[in-house]
């Protein structure tokens, strides 16, 4: 069994992350859990990335949220009403199908789909939903599946939940909670024992900066660029500074299996459309990482960073030794 101990006078500013591990099974590999809100989204953020910790044998586990249930069908190839009729089951069908691609391992906890709000003025969110459940509800079964799972590192969406879907805005939420919460033996009593995850991040995809690189590298060799009005219109919000990238992971030559787990999500990505626009060898020349902020971390690391375990791997110890890792709670 594992003991995870938090000095229960220390403010939560400089979290002490102290763990004896003497269980061999549940020792030794390093433990990644991505954090979304519906199936398909961990094969569009952080894909690559998953791919390659999973094949370097890092124990991966992608949450989702909710079941997609509301999500449009966006592949018109896939507009039938026997999908239509059945989208909760099919969403699962190709999530199971996608995380075998990506290799790792997948956890549903069962809240439901709150659907993109649309028109002016928006309607009300529909009853029951995962973004109308108050934040302890929400966040309790995270809190569970982080305490089972004992991820060193946790990854989701920044604030703004990366686009303005109420799930995502809320999963951010939740993930946040289910990080601060998780190592209080004080909190959500009842979901296991207590576990000190070590760093959080954000996913940091759709910026700028790699918008720019990929669109320079279509022009110079004579494709037809998809990002160029985009660019030209894009304006940086003065109240929200763009996200400071702290970490590039090196993953181009896992683009090929993103791309195939997003294929996979059938009725979500239309292989003809606007996610494979740019081609994949362009992407490897250009922007051969993916990318992330680190938001939270109890470790000391030195960014910029090329590893998500950075300050971890060194602090890991599974001979029954204490692993401790101080530091300060960076935000
Ligand atoms: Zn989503």
């Amino acid at each position: 069994m594992s003991a995870v101990t938090t000095d229960p006078g220390q403010a939560p500013a400089s979290t002490e992350a102290r763990a004896v591990d003497t269980d061999p099974q549940r020792c030794a590999p390093l433990r990644l859990m991505a954090v979304h809100a519906h199936p398909d989204d961990e094969s569009s953020k952080g894909a690559g990335t998953m791919a390659r910790y999973a094949s370097e044998g890092v124990d991966v586990l992608v949450v989702t949220l909710t079941g997609g249930e509301r999500g449009d069908i966006l592949n018109k190839a896939m507009e039938r009403p026997e999908i239509r009729a059945n989208l909760a089951a099919v969403r699962r069908a190709e999530m199971a199908r996608a995380r075998e691609i990506l290799g790792v391992r997948q956890q549903f906890l069962g809240f439901t789909d709150s659907g993109l709000p649309e028109g002016d003025p928006l309607p009300p969110l529909p009853d029951g939903c995962f973004a109308l459940q108050p934040l302890e509800t929400a966040a309790r079964p995270l809190v569970q599946a982080v305490r089972e799972f004992r991820p060193q590192v946790i990854l989701t969406y920044d604030e703004n939940g990366g686009y303005p879907h109420p799930d995502h805005v809320k999963c951010h939420q939740v993930a946040v909670e289910a990080f601060e919460a998780a190592a209080d033996p004080d909190r959500y009593p009842g979901c296991g024992e207590p576990w000190q995850p070590l760093k959080l991040y954000y996913f940091a995809t759709f910026h700028r900066a790699r918008f720019e690189a990929l669109h320079e590298e279509m022009v110079r060799r004579g494709l037809e660029s998809p990002y160029g009005e985009r660019l030209d219109e894009w304006v940086d919000n003065p109240d929200r500074p763009p996200m400071e990238i702290t970490t590039r992971i090196p993953c181009a030559e896992f683009f090929e299996i993103r791309d195939q787990a997003l294929i996979a999500h059938a009725t979500q990505i239309d292989p003809e459309g606007g996610w494979f626009a740019c081609p994949r060898d362009v992407q490897q020349a250009a922007w051969p990482t993916e990318d992330f902020h680190l938001a939270r971390s109890v470790v000391n690391t030195d960014k910029p960073e090329d590893d998500l375990f950075a300050g971890v791997r060194d602090s890991v110890v599974c001979d029954g030794a204490v692993h401790s890792t101080v530091g300060q709670v960076s935000r």
